[in-house]
Parts: structure tokens; C-alpha cells; sequence
């Protein structure tokens, strides 16, 4: 099984005509609510690209809306707990230009303690993979649990900052990383992702594909030509499914085509989580 331990985020949406300025009040031309969080997005991709996930995360202590959306999405919320903190949100204005501005509040993503990743990973073993991004406060909590119970350690590199994340890039077996975190991981490192010994590399640049490295061996696969309108959740999808197929057993290549159909098909729908396609509907746009 796939265990992430993983943010969840309620996202307000707003649709403004030019983002505020300093001390500007505007009014949204359209509000939305949805469930994200680059954990949540990761979980709903694999899972729905055929994996048994176990979303290991927290949220307020009785939001039952949040749990309500987590059931809307299918998500099973036995492993995620409530804490004394508000549920992570994030507050997003879109311009008419698809510029956004966006703050996070971790929250309940940012209260997780030693006895939540213990209990959220109970009955994990060698041959399960622990997922990881960079917005809760317990990865490092989740890497060492992991490693005692012989897990696999899969991190998405993102939101990317330098400091704990860099060392953690280099104790964990597979990394997932865009464009824009790969150079910030570089320039920190003072060295290419390629000289890095240890973590196999899967490395995504938009419509330019991706690539992975796992030391002398590089494997490219070309993104499919789609025409996208929303690239919101396309690294999620793409590494939650990879990770799916991976964890099933399909080869690299196999399962990097596979995530890049899954990706292609998301950015051509609207929205995070909901909008990530099912292994069905991959296997149609991948006839077509
Ligand atoms: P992130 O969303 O994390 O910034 P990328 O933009 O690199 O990640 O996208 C991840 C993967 O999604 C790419 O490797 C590609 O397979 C797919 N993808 C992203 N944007 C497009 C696009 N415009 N057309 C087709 N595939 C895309």
C-alpha cells in the first residue's frame, strides 16, 4: 500500500479582474471551495490510478465539512485525525490572466505529532512506500518511522525550501521534482540533481515531459500534446500515479507514459483533486 502522509487543504477560490493591491478592496467575480493540498491530490491521483492509498494526515477536530469533502473524493479518513488546530487552508485569488496570489495556513498540517504518524502508519511494513511532500511538519517524523518499519520513501520536493528539505531529499529513495524546484535544489546544493548519490530522480518540465535518473541510468518520456487549461495538481497527478504504477510493478517507462497521459488529462479539465482522471479514463485518452 501507498501511505501519505500528506497535507490537506480547504482552497477558497476567488476569480478577481486584476489581483488587490496594498490596501485595494475588490470584488470576486466568482468563489469556489474545493479540497486540495498537494498531499490530498497525490492520494485522490493514485488512488484513483488503481492503488490502496491510506492518507495519513490531520484536520480540525470535528470539521465535519472537511470530512464530508474527503468522502465526496473517496478518500478514506480512518488514519486522518483531529487535532487542536483549524483545518490547513488556502486563500487563492485568480486575475483574468491566470496570474494568481495565494496564502497557505498550514494549521492542522503543521500539528501533527509522533503518536499521529505512529498510528497512521500502523500496519505498514517492507514493501509499502511512505509519500511525502513538503507541507506538513512531520516529515521527518515520517522518514524515521518508515525506515524502522523497512518502508520505501517516495518525497515530492515542493513547496521547496532549503534547510531540512534539502537534507531529506538525500535520505529518501525517490524524489519527485518541476522545473522551478530542480534549479532551487541545484542552487542550493552548488551541484547537479545527476551528481546526487542516492534518491532516484523523477524530474517533470510541464509540456516538456520528464525525465528519470537513478544513478547512470536516464529514462524520457515526452508529454503528451494536449490543449491545457488549467495546470493546477499536474506534478500531483503525475507523481501520484507514477508512484501507483511503480508501486504495482510496471517498468519506469510504462509507468512515466502512463502518469503523463494521467497529467495530460488533468490539465485539460478545471480544478485539483477533483478534476484528476480515473485509470479508465487514462486508458481511453491513451487509445484515442
Ligand atoms: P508541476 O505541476 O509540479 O509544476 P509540471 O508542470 O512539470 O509539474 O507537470 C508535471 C507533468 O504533467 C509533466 O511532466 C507532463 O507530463 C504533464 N504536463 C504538465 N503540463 C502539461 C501540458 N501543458 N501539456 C501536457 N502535459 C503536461
Amino acid at each position: 500500500a501507498i501511505y501519505n502522509l500528506g497535507s490537506i487543504n480547504i482552497d477558497y477560490f476567488y476569480q478577481v479582474e486584476h489581483l488587490p493591491a496594498p490596501g485595494e478592496t475588490i470584488s470576486a467575480i466568482e468563489y469556489m471551495v474545493n479540497l486540495g493540498g498537494k498531499g490530498l491530490n497525490t492520494s485522490v491521483a493514485a488512488q484513483r490510478a488503481g492503488a490502496d492509498v491510506r492518507h495519513v494526515g490531520a484536520v480540525g477536530r470535528d470539521d465535519a465539512v472537511v470530512r464530508r469533502m474527503l468522502a465526496e473524493l473517496g478518500v478514506d479518513d480512518t488514519r486522518v485525525v483531529g487535532v487542536e488546530a483549524q483545518t490547513g487552508h488556502a486563500v487563492v485569488y485568480v486575475d483574468a490572466a491566470s496570474e494568481n496570489s495565494i496564502v497557505i495556513f498550514g494549521g492542522a498540517n503543521q500539528a501533527i505529532d509522533e503518536t499521529n504518524v505512529r498510528a497512521g502508519l500502523d500496519g505498514a511494513g517492507p514493501g509499502d512506500w511512505l509519500l511525502l511532500q513538503n507541507e506538513t511538519n512531520a516529515n521527518e517524523l515520517g522518514l524515521k518511522i518508515a525506515r524502522e518499519k523497512g518502508m520505501k520513501v517516495a518525497l515530492v520536493a515542493a513547496p521547496f525550501e532549503t534547510g531540512a528539505l534539502v537534507d531529506l531529499i538525500g535520505q529518501v529513495d525517490l524524489v519527485s521534482m518541476n522545473r522551478t524546484e530542480t534549479a532551487q535544489y541545484e542552487a542550493a546544493l552548488g551541484q547537479a540533481v545527476r551528481e546526487v548519490q542516492g534518491p532516484a530522480f523523477l524530474l517533470t518540465y510541464g509540456a516538456e515531459g520528464s525525465v528519470f535518473i537513478d544513478g547512470e541510468s536516464e529514462t524520457r518520456v515526452a508529454a503528451f500534446a494536449v490543449d491545457a487549461v488549467d495546470t493546477t495538481a499536474a506534478g500531483d497527478t503525475f507523481f501520484g500515479t507514477f508512484l501507483a504504477q511503480h508501486a504495482a510493478g510496471a517498468g519506469i517507462k510504462e509507468a512515466m507514459r502512463f502518469a503523463s497521459a494521467a497529467a495530460a488529462v488533468k490539465v485539460t479539465r478545471k480544478g485539483a483533486a477533483k478534476a484528476i482522471p480515473k485509470a479508465e479514463e487514462v486508458r481511453v485518452f491513451l487509445r484515442s
